[in-house]
């Protein structure tokens, strides 16, 4: 989908508008226990328009000092990863240099700019603000963040905007897989010995949002898409060592795809990184294997090498933890057909639709056995259940009281979905609703 960058330097209100954004859509996607808040990165929507927000401001190791450098940083990566950029100013501290020299940089950058004056309160700060019109623009959007003026008018812009894309998807109906995780994992190694010898097709169609590297793998009964985004990494050389940079990245390969394999070092373990991968993911309804790589490093292995660091990662990512861990070596090339296999499994398993009349079947009696615990003195009975036409697996649970339904319980129900229907690797979401 579009992802809109917010910029601007430190303290002029970029959170607030992205905690904005973000907060009508949250709290359903969040409704899901154990969901890691990654506060830098979300999804929103505008008139039905969903698109993938992102505050470059989450990323300021100090607010108060921060260095020219590092702004200027971000307003590059927004640049070559964004497809619309939120500039946003302050009307309290007027026009600054680094102001200047960020609305330069992004003037010469030809992408689509919104320019914001936040802090506009008043009728006064609103004559105050035309001072911004000296950059030589012609339109700016004034905000407040303590009336919550101005959203509105700013985001039918920003979505009326967003370019429509008009290509033929050379690849479509079939599978698309990412491999994502932090420098040095072992990324390259593992496409380059998926592909090896292999004859592909590679669409590289730039200036759209779908500008990743997207390579056809059709080899041992699979045929499926890589996606990368070598392309990307390239660009941004420069900021290699950025989370912001490997997060951006992943969240525009993530989108392309129905199933992301997250790598992680064996010698390294499982880190804060891997985890808002994780969440990216999750958050995106997207199927998930774990491959932890460079297995062929770890000496001494044990009976219980294995299952303790698997365990390990499953205690860090919460509640949904169905996921296939697999112990690999990209270099040697050990178990890296099991993992295509695996990420094929889940494929399958998030395009699964159960039929109605099985799911009444296999779920009533399971509820009825063990119904939600009562609530003040009242029963609560679930009826019938069916199951979205949606590209991710989500339940509808019809019942007299869903309102009483808690989230010990909606995970109960999910939990007996996975046992009964098998889900694995597949992010589910269940609902309780009124008849
Ligand atoms: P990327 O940044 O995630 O694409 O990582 P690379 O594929 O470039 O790998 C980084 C380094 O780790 C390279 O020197 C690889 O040869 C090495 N490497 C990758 N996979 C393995 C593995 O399974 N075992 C060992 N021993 N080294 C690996």
């Amino acid at each position: 989908s579009n992802i809109v960058a917010i910029v601007g330097r430190p303290n002029v209100g970029k959170s607030t508008l992205f905690n904005r954004l973000l907060e009508r859509r949250e709290a359903i996607v969040d409704s899901t226990a154990g969901v890691t808040r990654d506060r830098h990165y979300g999804k929103s929507d505008w008139n039905g328009v969903e698109f993938t927000v992102i505050d470059t401001g989450g990323y300021e190791v100090n607010t108060e000092d921060i260095f020219q450098e590092e702004i200027t940083k971000q307003v590059q990566l927004a640049i070559d990863e964004a497809t619309s950029i939120i500039f946003m100013l302050s009307v309290d501290e007027g026009l600054t240099d680094t102001d200047q020299e960020i609305f330069e940089m992004l003037r010469r950058s030809g992408k689509k700019v919104y320019i914001v004056v936040n802090k506009v309160d008043s009728a006064t700060l609103e004559v105050a603000a035309t001072e911004f019109y000296s950059l030589g623009i012609e339109k700016y959007y004034t905000m407040s963040s303590a009336t919550g003026s101005g959203t509105g008018e700013l985001l039918d812009d920003v979505v009326a905007d967003f370019p429509t894309l008009d290509y033929k998807d050379p690849f479509e109906g079939l599978p698309r897989i990412t491999i994502a995780g932090r420098p040095n994992v072992g990324k390259s190694t593992l496409t380059n010995a998926l592909l090896d010898h292999e004859r592909n097709i590679v669409t590289d169609i730039a200036g759209t949002t779908r500008d990743s590297i997207e390579t056809l793998y059709n080899k041992f009964g699979h045929e499926f898409v890589l996606v990368d985004t070598a392309g990307m990494r390239r660009k941004a050389k420069v900021s290699e060592d950025l989370e912001f940079y490997s997060v951006m990245r992943s969240v525009r390969a993530i989108e392309n795809s129905d199933v992301v394999i997250i790598m992680v070092d064996a010698t390294q373990g499982w880190e804060s990184q891997d985890m808002n991968i994780f969440g990216i993911a999750q958050k995106n309804r997207k199927g998930i294997v774990i491959l932890v790589n460079k297995w062929d490093l770890v000496e001494d292995k044990k009976t219980n090498t294995m299952r303790d660091f698997e365990q390990g990662i499953k205690d860090k990512i919460g509640q949904f933890t169905d996921i296939p861990v697999l112990f690999v070596s990209a270099l040697t090339k050990q178990r890296i057909l099991k993992a295509v296999d695996t990420a094929m499994e889940v494929y399958k398993n998030r395009q699964k639709k159960i039929k109605t009349s099985k799911l009444n079947e296999v779920m009533l009696p399971v509820f009825e056995n063990n119904p939600p615990p009562a609530l003040k003195g009242k029963y609560i009975k679930i009826k019938y259940c069916v199951q979205l036409g949606t590209p991710s697996p989500q339940f509808v649970f019809f019942c007299n009281l869903p309102q009483y339904v808690k989230e010990p319980y909606k995970r109960y129900a999910e939990n007996q979905l996975r046992k009964h229907f098998g889900f694995t690797g597949v992010p589910i979401e269940v609902y309780f609703r009124q008849k």
